[in-house]
């Protein structure tokens, strides 16, 4: 098997597992309860959330709350953040490049809520020119959410620039989805008023994720009951879930460099080879190397992706949220590209598992089925 998916979803790590297994047998009361082993959970899941501020940098700034992913962090932020500020303004920018999971509390803030939404536009390389927030501020923007690194095509967000823009404005606060950027590119994270990431695109457990956020923000939550998470989101806490995240966050920033020395080789040999064969690289060339993107321009993506499975190899169409709509990327048609190449793109996204055996090996069955697969 060649899994070239992990933007998608990643295998958990050992040290995640064995995290999770450990707390599950000597931390299954519930965090809530009042006796002794309850108070005991209480403990450890406050031991985890001030470590994992510590290992962001933001234990004097920011606080955390568990949760299920970033789908869960970035509608609490857009819908939470909405909600407590609309006495300040009610307008809200967001990029034209976000993962549906912002884009659509946006678009639902705005057809419902009355509150006013702009999409900056990306430039050719999927990322907001500094510029172009600085002349769409203004005094009611209330929030601005700015991806880190863009899921689809691995364009990155200068965000300390855009931070900086927003923080001219006292009334705004600037949110960054960094679901593919923790553990891969370097953050300015106490610079975000706020970031979410889901744990399971660090080697972590699926359904686990958490929203980091300045001390004094206040959020309506979605989810409302026993008061849980400081009133933010109410449900019984899982410490077993919340520890295994806090584990897979410690590998993924300590070992950032390491893996992305072991990725970069099979980045650029992805790169090198595409340029041989009937296709359109999408993504920039300073993107994230864990993300490439490309068009085919003659054959069918979809029949090319369940050839390459059919051998083994897994690639995603669009992105795996999404892909199951038939329509072309919203991220590829508002970085410019024409509809039929914005609709028919491949992505590979790597992990340093991965090896360069495995990328000549891609390279040459996607060389192959391109001279055998009928074009479109
Ligand atoms: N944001 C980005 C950038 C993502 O890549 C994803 C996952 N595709 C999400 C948010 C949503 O994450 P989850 O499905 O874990 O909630």
């Amino acid at each position: 098997m060649v899994y070239f998916d992990s933007a998608a979803s990643t295998a958990p790590s050992q040290n995640v597992l064995d995290a999770f297994f450990k707390l599950n047998q000597i931390s299954f009361a519930n965090p809530s309860s009042v006796h002794a082993l309850g108070r005991e959970g209480a403990r450890l899941l406050e031991d985890q959330r001030k470590q994992l501020l510590r290992l962001f940098g933001v234990s004097n700034t920011h606080q955390a709350i568990f949760l299920s992913g970033a789908s869960e962090a970035n509608n609490l932020v857009l819908k939470g953040i909405a909600f407590s500020y609309q006495n300040r303004g009610k307008k809200i920018l967001i990029s034209s490049a976000e993962h549906p999971s912002v884009t659509e509390p946006a678009k639902e803030l705005a057809s419902r809520f009355g509150f006013t939404l702009m999409e900056l536009p990306v430039n050719e390389n999927g990322v907001v020119d500094p510029k172009t927030l600085e002349e769409a501020m203004d005094k009611d923007v209330i929030l601005v959410s700015i991806i880190g690194v863009n899921n689809e095509t691995g364009s990155i967000n200068d965000l300390r620039a855009l931070g900086e823009i927003v923080h001219r404005f006292p009334k705004a606060y600037f949110h960054s989805d960094l679901t593919q950027a923790i553990g891969k590119i370097d953050v300015p994270f106490s610079s975000l008023d706020l970031f979410s990431f889901s744990g399971h695109k660090i080697h972590g457990i699926k359904g686990s994720g958490a929203l980091l956020y300045r001390s004094s923000i206040r959020f309506v939550p979605l989810v409302h009951g026993g008061g849980q998470e400081n009133g933010m989101r109410s449900g019984t806490v899982s410490v077993p879930l919340s520890g295994s995240l806090v584990c897979a966050v410690e590998d993924a920033l300590g070992k950032r460099k390491e893996n992305e020395a072991m990725v970069r080789p099979l980045y650029d040999r992805l790169c090198e080879g595409l340029k041989d064969l009937d296709v359109t690289v999408n993504s920039p060339l300073d993107g994230s190397p864990y993300v490439l993107n490309f068009s085919l321009n003659h054959h069918k993506a979809s029949v090319i992706v369940e050839a390459l499975s059919q051998k083994g190899i897994y690639v995603s169409s669009v992105s795996a949220c999404s892909s199951k709509l038939d329509k072309a990327s919203s991220v590829l048609l508002a970085m410019g590209l024409p509809a039929d190449l914005a609709g028919n793109a491949v992505r590979v996204s790597l992990s340093e598992s991965n090896s360069l055996e495995e990328v000549d090996f891609f390279l040459d069955t996607l060389a192959t089925l391109l001279r055998e697969v009928h074009k479109r």
